[in-house]
């Protein structure tokens, strides 16, 4: 489904729901010029993510992850806030929406104005850094200078332990406490809704199936079809900012 039948179908499905869950991916935050992974065109097609393993095992590979960190920071930093992240900070705000899980590591949801507390990363943050043993904060800024004048790799400064952009990467254990959140609000929801993940990276791409599972009204609103598309009660093959914006009234 598309164009203005979408966003009736789409305002029917919230309008009807008692307690929303919304679930976001890289979709959402292409329309605020972060390109995502799995669009033509995307990340993905250019270069393979380091995994976490191998990060870990090699300098060259940290020096790597750190220069393309460096290279896309700028993207991410000049970013703001669409109106598919307006219409999902309304949605919270209003308390048709219990809290937002998200896969995205941009920032966005929290610069739309909702509270740190009810964003759930289950992929984390790469605004920031972080020693991965005994989680010290780093800010960017203070890595950048001695990696690019002489690529020093950051040690912490407390227990001399890697320091990795927050973020989950492939090959990296979850979150427990955020997984744990993230399927309780599945689980609390009577309408689950889809937005811009191509539902393909476990476990977070679970949460849907749980949610449908539980009796939950399951909504995808994707560019491109998903391999869940035929287990969802409605699926929006259009854009988020458009359908989701027009569907809650957002600005
Ligand atoms: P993905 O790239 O696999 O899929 C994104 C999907 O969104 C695609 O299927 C595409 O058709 C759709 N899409 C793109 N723009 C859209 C729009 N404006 N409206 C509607 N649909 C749109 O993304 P994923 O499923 O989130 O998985 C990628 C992983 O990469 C995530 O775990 C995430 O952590 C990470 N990632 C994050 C960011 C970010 O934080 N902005 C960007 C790239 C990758
Ligand atoms: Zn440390």
């Amino acid at each position: 489904m598309q164009g203005p039948d979408a966003v009736a179908a789409l305002a029917g499905e919230l309008a009807a729901a008692t307690r929303i869950a919304l679930f976001t991916g890289a979709g959402i935050s292409t329309e605020s010029g972060i390109p995502d992974f799995r669009s033509p065109g995307g990340i993905w097609t250019q270069m393979k993510p380091i995994d976490f393993r191998d990060f870990i095992a090699s300098e060259d590979m940290r020096r790597e992850a750190w220069r393309r960190k460096f290279a896309s920071d700028p993207t991410m930093r000049a970013a703001r806030p669409n109106r598919g992240h307006r219409a999902c900070a309304h949605l919270v705000a209003t308390g048709r929406a219990g809290a937002l899980i998200t896969q995205n590591i941009d920032g966005l949801h929290q610069a739309s104005g909702i509270p740190d507390d009810s964003v759930i990363e289950v992929h984390g943050n790469a605004t920031y850094a972080h020693c991965l043993d005994c989680k010290t904060r780093y800010e960017l800024e203070a890595i950048r200078a001695p990696f690019e004048s002489n690529g020093t790799l950051p040690h912490c400064r407390w227990c001399n332990g890697i320091v990795k952009t927050a973020t989950i990467s492939f090959g990296q254990a979850m979150p427990q406490a955020e997984m744990r959140r993230a399927e309780t609000e599945a689980l609390a929801a009577d309408c689950f809704v889809v937005l811009g993940s191509s539902l393909v990276v476990y476990p977070a791409a679970g949460l849907p199936i749980l949610a449908k599972r539980n009796g939950a009204r399951l909504v995808i609103l994707n560019r491109e079809a998903t391999d869940m598309d035929g287990v969802a009660d409605l699926v929006i093959h259009d854009s988020i900012s458009d359908i989701l914006g027009a569907a809650v009234g957002a600005a």
